[in-house]
């Protein structure tokens, strides 16, 4: 079942790829596990493998986790098979928590988080910046027009890597609405690497829904959820 889909979020991936002109090597594909049970992202992590020893040129999915607390409790089954993103919010006092399973922030989002972060952080640490480029206010993220100033701050504290940007796309049935949110994550990180942040080259947007529209507008990281897992209960 969860091989099933998984094979066919891998077909959708590598067609939009193809569509966009880019190589499908060039997405790689995040499965967003929340209020997953660990034997389920296990038996996905199991399919990614058996996928692999058949195609050797597909790239290991990696693992995102929403909460703190879900990353803590699987963690230490999930370590040694995949790397695990934080992809929801951090607060402060959970800062070591998250470092001690995550080998990526995704959500970063206030200079405060990002400075625990660095004080916080052994070796380099890679993070994403968060932006919020709906502007809808239940989401997370910074205001698009203070993105590439916050992120150059990020980028100059001693232990932060900034890999890139990402974002939640609007919650919108017009295509043209997301995409026009994707183009704008991807118009901030091109005049975020033109202001010398370097590292910044990654995109990492598109969801279940709408991973399509997100590879079309540049993202290398896609995070998917239902598509591989069903359906969640909330
Ligand atoms: C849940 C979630 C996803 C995946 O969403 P689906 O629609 O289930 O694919 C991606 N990113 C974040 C931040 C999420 O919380």
């Amino acid at each position: 079942m969860i091989a099933g889909r998984l094979a066919q979020v891998r077909g959708r991936v590598a067609q939009a790829a193809i569509d966009a002109g880019r190589d499908p090597a060039d997405v790689r594909l995040l499965l967003a596990t929340k209020t997953q049970p660990v034997e389920r992202v296990r038996e996905a992590l199991d399919a990614d493998a058996r996928a692999r020893a058949d195609d050797p040129t597909l790239a290991a999915v990696l693992v995102g986790e929403n909460r703190v607390q879900e990353l803590v409790a699987k963690g230490p089954s999930l370590a040694g098979l995949t790397a695990l993103h934080l992809i929801g919010p951090l607060q402060s006092n959970k800062v070591n928590a998250a470092l001690r399973w995550a080998s990526c922030i995704e959500s970063v989002a206030s200079i405060d988080l990002a400075e625990r972060l660095s004080a916080r952080a052994t070796d380099p640490l890679d993070v994403y910046v968060q932006v919020n480029v709906s502007g809808e206010d239940t989401k997370h993220g910074v205001e698009p027009a203070e993105a590439v100033a916050f992120a150059g701050a990020v980028a100059a504290l001693p232990n932060l890597r900034v890999a890139g940007l990402m974002t939640v796309g609007a919650r919108s049935d017009d295509p043209a609405v997301v995409r026009a949110g994707y183009a704008l994550l991807r118009g901030l990180r091109d005049e975020l690497v033109a202001s010398g942040t370097q590292t910044a080259t990654e995109l990492s947007m598109g969801m279940s829904g709408d991973l399509e529209l997100a590879i079309a507008e540049g993202a290398t990281l896609v995070r998917v959820g239902s598509a591989v897992f069903g359906a969640r209960a909330t």
